[in-house]
């Protein structure tokens, strides 16, 4: 049971609500993120295309294109404050026949500058100049040049790391099981039994929001969840740019973009379903995948693929983001129905979902102390690198231990390699795991087991220290 009452509480751990975090760290408030999973980001912020869209797409005068809009112009200061591994690439819609190319005139070149994003028409010979794999029945592209690519689980990391920093308490590894309604704010119940008591609550529980929402009983919204499905390729493919196709009326298509560590994937599906956590692959997702990326790129059949994986879209009843008060209660702000650009919009969605939570009545009065960008933690001197402990990717025991010193530490395998790269490797963390365990035991997890995934309860509070 926590006794202090918080200013507000986060519900969800994805780049939304940790988006949101960060931002209301720049104030004088106690704040709070509770995420059911052990680690942040293991939602639909941690399986989508990694692309910073420009909202050149987005329905104008909708709530995205604001949120995409504002985000445009945040993102690169974001990228240098937060070390967020960043590839300016640029994207190309590919036309190839003329009625494609009359779609992209008709439609999205008049979409694009009512939402004020930059676009241009390439001819075939500078669509192939710069991305010579391009299918030859290409007749011109529509280049965005804004658009880029990142690191989602960076990203993510980094915003709750920074509202860590700046004094925001992360409970991991416990879900949100019940709200109730106390004087001038909500009862927080997580699984756990323990109870956090705030004045205002922001829910960015993705797929689950309309789950979130019902706890207080506001229906307003239903979300269900979109399946997508991603092959992962090692191999050359000689484009430099995200390749889009043209979409139809009936899909948006696949696409190829090349990743910010390396490599491409191909995707995603767009398929409805009802269950909110089937992440599973199927024969027929990928061949679907392999269709549509081969009228952009012939060769795709020839690629091997390292890995393929699915994520799940948040599709909102309403069309739209969600970001509003609760009919139910002004103090409960949903920050919902993030379905396909919720990275690229985190920057705006956590300006407005700040500016919601001043109109209901929450003072924002900046603290001139807190950080607006991550120190560099990493000491690589040689004292400090150790024994290698993943052979396979060169991971030293200091960029491990390094990694669980950090402001929100790993508590599980998993979260040792998407901070680290170790187990990544040939061996897939064969030789490794063993000495990755003996470090998070010495790190205080004291179970007999240490999860790959899975849950496991902690509490990080920092201003200087971490409990767990
Ligand atoms: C296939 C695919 C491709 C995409 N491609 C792109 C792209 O290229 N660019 C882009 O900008 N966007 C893309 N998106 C969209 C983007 O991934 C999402 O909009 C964004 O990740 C949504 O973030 P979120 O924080 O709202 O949701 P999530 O990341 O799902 O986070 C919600 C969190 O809430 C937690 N939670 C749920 N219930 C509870 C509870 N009861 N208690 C506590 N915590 C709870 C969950 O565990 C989860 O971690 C794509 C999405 C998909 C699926």
């Amino acid at each position: 049971m926590q006794n202090e009452i918080k200013d507000v509480v986060v519900i969800g751990g994805g780049v939304v609500g940790t988006a949101i975090l960060r931002k209301l760290s720049l104030y004088h408030l106690s704040i709070a993120l509770v995420e059911k999973q052990p680690d942040v980001c293991e939602g639909a912020s941690k399986a989508n295309s990694g692309i910073i869209h420009t909202g050149f797409d987005a329905p104008p005068n909708s709530l995205e294109a604001e949120c995409l809009k504002r985000s445009r112009d945040l993102w690169p200061d974001y990228t240098e404050q937060l070390k967020i591994p960043y590839i300016p690439c640029g994207a190309i819609m590919v036309a190839t026949n003329e009625e494609e190319k009359e779609i992209i005139e008709k439609k999205y070149i008049p979409n694009a500058e009512a939402n004020g994003a930059h676009v241009e028409w390439l001819d075939r010979d500078e669509v192939l100049e710069m991305n010579p794999a391009v299918t030859d029945k290409v007749v011109g592209a529509l280049s965005i040049p804004g658009e880029a690519i990142c690191d989602p689980f960076t990203a993510t990391r980094s915003y709750a790391e920074l509202a860590v920093i700046n004094g925001a308490e992360l409970f991991l590894g416990s879900g949100v099981i019940d709200i109730k309604e106390i004087e001038n704010g909500f009862s927080v119940i997580l699984e756990d039994g323990r109870e956090i008591n705030t004045k205002y609550i922001v829910n960015a529980a993705g797929v689950y929001s309309d789950h979130i929402s019902r706890m207080i009983g506001d229906t307003s919204f239903t979300i269900s969840p979109r399946k997508g499905q991603f092959i992962l390729t090692e191999e050359e493919i000689d484009i430099s740019q995200i390749i889009l196709p043209v979409p139809t009326a009936k899909s948006k298509g696949t696409l190829v973009s090349p990743v910010v560590f390396g490599g491409f994937l191909l995707g995603p599906t767009a398929e409805d379903q009802q269950d909110k956590e089937d992440k599973s692959t199927s024969t027929e997702g990928i061949e679907q995948v392999l269709t549509g990326c081969e009228k952009l790129i012939p060769q795709v059949r020839e690629y091997d693929s390292i890995r393929q994986f699915a994520g799940i879209r948040a599709v909102c009843s309403t069309g739209d983001y969600v970001i509003r008060p609760s009919e139910k209660n002004k103090q409960f702000i949903h920050a919902a129905g993030i379905r396909s650009t919720g990275l690229s919009a985190s920057p705006g969605i956590a300006e407005v979902v700040a500016e919601q939570l001043q109109s209901a009545g929450l003072e924002l009065e900046k603290d001139h102390d807190a950080k607006i960008e991550i120190p560099n933690l990493f000491d690589d001197s040689e004292e400090n690198v150790g024994e290698i402990i993943c052979l396979c990717r060169t991971i030293t025991r200091g960029e491990i231990t390094n990694a669980m010193e950090g402001p929100v530490p790993p508590t599980t395998i998993d979260g040792v390699k998407r901070r680290t790269g170790a187990t990544l490797g040939e061996c897939q963390g064969n030789c490794c795991i063993p000495k990755i365990v003996d470090i998070l035991h010495e790190y205080g997890l004291d179970d007999h087991k240490v999860p790959l995934k899975g849950i496991q309860h902690s509490t990080i509070a920092v201003k200087g220290g971490q409990q767990r």
